[in-house]
């Protein structure tokens, strides 16, 4: 699905220049479930970013289903993002001034399809993730947990190829991070193709492979033993 080849991802301001990934070679096939892990600043967030056609790497190739990433403009990766992709991020991201509901149709913004079938889009992510009774409620009315789950419902009414989740369970308790992860893994067994950021060995336990970065390198990339 995804071949990253000599990634490199330079950030400069006027005194430091950082190397936030360096030499990244990464494929990802349909269907897997991939867990990145390493300490804070290693460059998990860029990877991630670039994956997601949200950032440009400053060197090397990325294919994404066989296009060459880097030679398509702002609109061709937008559709590209719009068709196949769903971001999910530790902190939520969902809109105040927007009932739940409304936040998860967000989701569905750029696609033409008519009321009815939006709505019924929506009710399906809705229940999928169990916070269908929440529905006419705004964000601050729901748990950490709850609002984890309304933005995996937007990232998901699309019905993406893939999953990309930065740190989906770093601001929940152990229930609720559960909860989430059972929710990934079972859209992954459906064959959503997942990568997730974490700091947990325990959810990075329920990925097949697990990629360890450290100073913008990939120093290990290990599937888990059947
Ligand atoms: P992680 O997600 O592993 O904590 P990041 O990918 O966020 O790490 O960051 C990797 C490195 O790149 C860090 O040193 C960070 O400060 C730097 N960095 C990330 N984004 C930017 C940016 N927009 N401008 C400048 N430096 C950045
Ligand atoms: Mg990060």
């Amino acid at each position: 699905m995804i071949t990253l080849a000599d990634i490199h991802r330079l950030f400069r301001s006027d005194e430091v220049e950082t190397a936030a990934l360096r030499s990244i070679e990464l494929q990802i096939d349909e269907g897997e479930f991939v867990a990145i892990m390493g300490p804070s600043g290693c460059g998990k967030s860029t990877l991630l970013n670039v994956i997601g056609l949200i950032d440009r790497p400053t060197s090397g190739r990325y294919l994404f289903r066989g296009q060459e990433a880097g030679e398509l403009d702002e609109a061709a990766r937008a559709r590209l993002r719009r068709d196949n992709l769903g971001f999910v991020f530790q902190s939520f991201n969902l809109i105040d001034e927007l009932t739940i509901a409304e936040n998860i149709e967000l989701g569905l913004v750029y696609r033409l399809w008519a009321g009815r079938e939006r709505r019924a889009r929506v009710e399906a992510a809705m229940d999928r993730v169990g916070i269908a009774h929440r529905a006419r409620h705004y964000p601050h009315q729901l748990s950490g947990g709850q609002q984890q789950r309304a933005a995996i419902a937007r990232a998901i009414v699309g019905q993406p190829a893939l999953i990309l989740a930065d740190e989906p369970t770093g601001n929940l308790d152990t229930e609720n991070g559960e909860q989430v992860m059972d929710i990934l893994k079972s859209l992954n067994a459906e064959g959503t193709t997942i990568v997730m950021v974490t700091h947990s060995p325990a959810h990075a336990d329920v990925a097949e492979r697990v990629v360890n970065m450290l100073d913008g390198r990939i120093v290990v990339s290990a599937r888990r033993a059947a």
